[in-house]
């Protein structure tokens, strides 16, 4: 059971984060009203209905019905436990757990995958010692120091098929536990597992707070394909949303270092070897939107350090895109000779790497440069296309301020005038980033998510006025039952705070979780005991007519017991009379009360 310090503490720890903040790292967030509206996460749409609230310290989306605390967005947003959501939300403030928690089902589980990578991480580096030979004669060709080799804790994956998952399953480890962690492949037709890595460098991925989640292998044969291997997504690993040497760069970004982004691992480690430990890379995948939020969080500027090569610049690029639509400012670093900075380093040595760090550029004006260079003579047709390339990158940065900047460079550079520039980058004034569409598509989502069903509308009246309670539990007492709402109302009529409703939620069924949510998010009119009466009794007629549909049903299958007669007789004359009294929908009655 929980106990009242854990209780206290969750709660603690959820008043010192503010779900903005931390929401916001994630989406991006736009205040309108009294709340902030951002694209959802949770699912796929081009207007807004997702809803943050500060005040309740709540967010839901209006779409797909997902909400919240702050620990439910990060147990869907990142698949945590509870617990895992509020312990990493504590390290974040600072309030340390108080002692020992419960050991649930779900902290087992993941403890259990953790003790697998762990295990996992001891037979690497016994190997590495058994076949020092291969792992410290290849890690000499790249010229891997021994303060990075155990700085980076690299180990060595031997020529077997089951060294690995032998020396796990003398340590406990079953074979699904392998499978899950992602360290043993299954054979075909399941006739047992096998290691994922032969013959490899073995990285080890730590996540942001530095636990152990997964591999990365390196081939050491030239002929040896693919040339890395990574762990596949498990339930402790999801890659997009990893940076590898994220835990030991996030200590540089708090000193106010720019987080620099490079390819690989070798290139991590050469950049902490010239003394640029803010370096981080993403793994064998391309920078994702997840990745540019969290260096979004460190830095508003990103240095990129790519390969020199095609597929690097492109990849480059992509980033660039990324990165400028969470608006950050985007440098590019240039080498001046090697293909990636793991050669240039060994080429030039420490300080030159780090002192073309130093010399980053703007990216935009990178690529201005870079194109200018290629089409040295400014014929009227060869700015115009010029101008039209750039196009795209322009339009992914999402600073005016910046925009403004390049537009006076690029007519000074093309010797254009500023103003014809402009209207061709399609500005006329302003430069204000949401577009009127857009602007018109979010007003017209959050009118239609303002008004929300009888069911919503009842309870937020009952929010904001629990004197109403009685009257609903005499009224609709079925309604109450429905939708499992006896314990709300309890706390509404015993006077308890909003914030003490609210830290319930996580533990609300999913169906009166939904409902509170939305009652919560509203923030429309509230229209007096008149609408208040009027909305019961809508709520009363939707319930008369699915009644009155079900009854008319079983008499069509041929039913024709009395008591179904009466029934349909006695709801019959209810609908007749409600009719005739009936003069206006409740919402024609909150529309003319907020506008008379
Ligand atoms: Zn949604």
């Amino acid at each position: 059971m929980l106990d009242s310090t854990y209780e206290a503490w969750v709660n603690a720890v959820r008043d010192a984060a503010d779900i903005v903040d931390v929401i916001g790292r994630y989406v991006s967030l736009k205040q309108k009203g009294k709340n902030f509206w951002g694209l959802c996460p949770f699912h796929q749409e081009k207007t807004p209905s997702f809803s943050v609230d500060p005040q309740q310290q709540l967010f839901y989306c209006f779409g797909c019905h997902t909400g919240g605390t702050v620990y439910t967005f990060l147990m869907e947003h990142d698949g945590l436990s509870f617990n895992e959501a509020v312990d990493m939300l504590a390290t974040e403030v600072g309030i340390p757990r108080p002692q020992k928690s419960e050991n649930t089902e779900v902290t087992r589980h993941f403890s259990r995958l953790q003790a697998v990578m762990e295990w996992t991480q001891e037979f690497f580096q016994i190997s590495a010692n058994q076949y020092a030979e291969i792992f410290l004669g290849y890690l000499a060709s790249r010229q891997v120091s021994e303060t990075a080799r155990k700085r980076f804790e690299l180990g060595y994956a031997p020529k077997s098929w089951n060294a690995l998952t032998q020396f796990l399953s003398k340590h406990g480890i079953t074979d699904a536990e392998m499978l899950e962690a992602g360290v043993a492949v299954s054979r075909q037709e399941n006739q047992g597992i096998y290691d994922r890595w032969r013959h490899r460098i073995m990285f080890p991925i730590w996540n942001h707070r530095g636990q152990l989640i997964a591999f990365g292998g390196r081939s050491i044969e030239p002929d040896q394909e693919p040339k890395y291997l990574n762990s596949p997504d498990t339930p402790l690993f999801h890659k997009i949303t990893v940076l590898y040497g994220e835990h030991l760069a996030r200590k540089f970004w708090r000193q106010g270092r720019r987080p620099l982004l490079v390819e690989g691992y070798f290139d991590v480690i050469a950049c902490h070897e010239a003394g640029l430990g803010q370096a981080v890379a993403s793994l064998g995948t391309a920078l994702s939107k997840e990745h540019a939020r969290a260096l979004a969080r460190y830095g508003k500027e990103v240095d990129l350090l790519y390969d020199r090569d095609q597929a690097g610049q492109e990849a480059m690029r992509r980033a660039f895109m990324i990165l400028s639509e969470e608006g950050v400012q985007v440098n590019r670093v240039t080498l001046t000779s090697g293909k990636d900075p793991d050669e240039f380093l060994r080429e030039k040595g420490l300080s030159a790497l780090a002192e073309s760090v130093e010399r980053r550029i703007p990216y935009f004006e990178a690529i201005l440069e870079e194109r200018l260079a290629n089409s040295p003579r400014q014929s009227a047709r060869a700015k115009a296309e010029l101008v039209e390339g750039l196009k795209p990158f322009w339009n992914a940065l999402s600073n005016p301020i910046e925009k403004a900047g390049y537009l006076e460079l690029m007519a000074r550079k093309l010797q254009v005038d500023q103003s014809i520039l402009a209207q061709s980058f399609g500005l006329k004034q302003g430069n204000g980033h949401i577009s009127p569409k857009n602007r018109h598509n979010m007003e017209r989502i959050v009118s239609k998510v303002k008004r929300p069903s009888y069911d919503v509308y009842l309870l937020a009246l009952l929010v904001r006025h629990p004197e109403y309670v009685g009257k609903v539990r005499e009224t609709l007492p079925e309604w109450i039952l429905e939708h499992d709402l006896t314990p709300v109302l309890d706390n509404l009529e015993q006077g308890k705070s909003l914030a003490e409703l609210t830290s319930q939620i996580d533990r609300m069924e999913t169906q009166v979780r939904r409902l509170v949510l939305e009652a919560l998010a509203y923030d429309g009119p509230d229209g007096g005991p008149r609408v208040f009466e009027d909305v019961m009794q809508a709520i009363v007629r939707q319930r008369d007519n699915a009644r009155w549909k079900s009854l008319i049903a079983r008499l069509k299958q041929g039913e024709d017991s009395p008591e179904l007669i009466r029934e349909i007789q006695a709801l019959q004359s209810r609908l007749a009379q409600d009719q005739m009294t009936r003069t206006s929908a409740p919402w024609d009655a909150v529309r003319i009360g907020k506008e008379g």
